[in-house]
């Protein structure tokens, strides 16, 4: 690193930066400058333990040089490929890598730049395979409430996140299920909270209210992520499952952030052993190195679609940087991270320590609730009144100045630290995060 970054800091003003309180952020910066492993380095030189993997996203950890030499060498083999209409080798053998990771019959990949765009995707390809199949008044989607379905037009329809909404007109023909936190009887769950699946029930409402045959496919999050990293009730995605399969709704999960191990398997479908019709997913595929995100979607789907003369494109869709050679490269350099370092695994061995730790913190500050499922924990603390979000922002100042990077939400601390976590990071994090919740007034 360049120690003359740590002096020169650049002008602030003209990057409007993304989900930020930009003036408040412009006036007492937090910039990082390298990272490694683990950890970030901050313009001050202070190391960061990555409580967060980045947003989400970093799931093998920061810097590594596997993933920088594909990148290098595939920027000098082959920088660009047209997308549509012509190939290059690695599109295809990335595909393939990742339909043996999806569950089986999820074997057919679009690939797309971000988790949006996976979105995106996901809800044109069950409209046009309804259409195909000769159900065209199916367009109606269900999300649920709390969602966070990334941030473009459809996505932001069917998210159930009011600040992302309420600012734009969301489309029609959307309507959600409600979110499945019930902190009333189900407050310091460990793991899948045992009360709730009846809320799939109101699935069934919600088609009889719109009619099945106008519905194209239901849309959650098997752990809904930014709303605050909501585990489903035991049974809730089977009974979603289950009652889609019966009015012939398609069902897909947005694993942007469950994808890539972060329950302590290749995607949360396995782990809950409920099989999706599509899967999205962005993030961990290139450990974050380079923005990517993809579909899975079942066979059926895809061959729904092939129809017609030979010479006809089959789904009027697609990015120019679909399937980047630079991304395929990356991803394919970090799933064989993930293989060779066993990091599913490993997440999956850690995550009860992990529950162990983020329980402890019940009783260090003003908490409400705290929920975890694998490698992913919420910690929610009681806004101060009037002034709902301040402890929140305190939090991840104090954290930051600390030492720990952690994200917010209003007043809601979520933690997912890279999978190559070891207790001594674990404990790490705690304790840091013990005396930051404990010094909030
Ligand atoms: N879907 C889910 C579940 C997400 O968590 C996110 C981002 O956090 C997205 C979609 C959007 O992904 P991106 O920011 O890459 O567009």
């Amino acid at each position: 690193m360049d120690d003359a970054s740590l002096t020169n800091r650049p002008d602030l003003s003209a990057h409007w930066m993304p989900f930020t309180a930009n003036r408040q952020f412009k006036a007492d910066p937090r910039l990082f400058v390298a990272a490694k492993g683990l950890y970030y380095r901050t313009e001050d030189g202070r190391e960061v333990l990555d409580g967060t993997s980045g947003l989400w996203c970093v799931n093998a950890g920061h810097g590594r040089p596997e993933i920088a030499e594909a990148v290098h060498r595939q920027l000098l083999t082959l920088d660009f490929a047209p997308s549509f209409q012509m190939g290059h080798p690695i599109a295809f053998e990335l595909a393939t890598r990742l339909a043996a990771l999806t569950p089986p019959g999820l074997d057919r990949l679009f690939f797309t730049n971000s988790g949006s765009e996976a979105v995106e995707t996901a809800l044109k390809i069950a409209l046009a395979y309804h259409r195909a199949r000769g159900e065209g008044q199916r367009t109606r989607f269900i999300g649920r409430e709390r969602a966070y379905h990334g941030v473009n037009f459809g996505g932001m329809s069917v998210g159930g996140l009011v600040n992302n909404r309420r600012t734009f007109v969301t489309l029609p023909g959307v309507d959600h299920l409600r979110a499945t936190h019930d902190p009333a009887r189900s407050a310091f769950s460990r793991g899948l909270p045992t009360q709730g699946a009846e809320f799939a029930d109101e699935l069934e409402r919600l088609v009889a209210l719109h009619g099945p045959e106008t519905i194209a496919a239901v849309i959650v999050e098997p752990v809904a992520g930014s709303g605050g990293v909501l585990p489903p009730p035991v049974g809730y995605l089977e009974r979603l499952r289950s009652i889609c399969d019966h009015h012939g709704l398609l069902l897909v999960f947005d694993e942007v952030i469950t994808g890539f191990g972060r329950l302590g398997a290749p995607f949360a479908a396995e782990y809950f052993g409920v099989t999706p019709d599509m899967i999205t997913m962005a993030k961990g595929v290139t450990n974050a190195a380079i923005p990517m995100g993809a579909v899975a979607a079942k066979r059926e789907i895809h061959d729904g679609l092939m129809k017609g003369p030979q010479s006809a494109i089959e789904f009027f869709h697609g990015y120019t940087y679909s399937a980047h050679p630079v991304a395929c490269a990356a991803a394919l350099a970090t799933l064989d991270i993930y293989e060779r370092e066993r990091l599913f695994e490993h997440a999956a061995a850690m995550a009860p320590v992990f529950e162990a730790a983020v329980h402890g913190l019940r009783e260090r500050g003003p908490v409400v609730d705290i929920r975890n499922l694998g490698l992913m924990a919420a910690i929610d603390l009681a806004p101060r009144p009037g002034a709902v979000g301040a402890r929140g922002y305190e939090a991840l100042v104090r954290a930051y100045q600390a030492g720990l990077l952690i994200r917010v939400t209003g007043d809601t601390i979520a933690l997912s630290p890279p999978l190559p976590v070891g207790e001594p990071e674990i404990a790490d994090l705690s304790r840091i995060l013990g005396d930051v919740l404990e010094s909030l007034d």
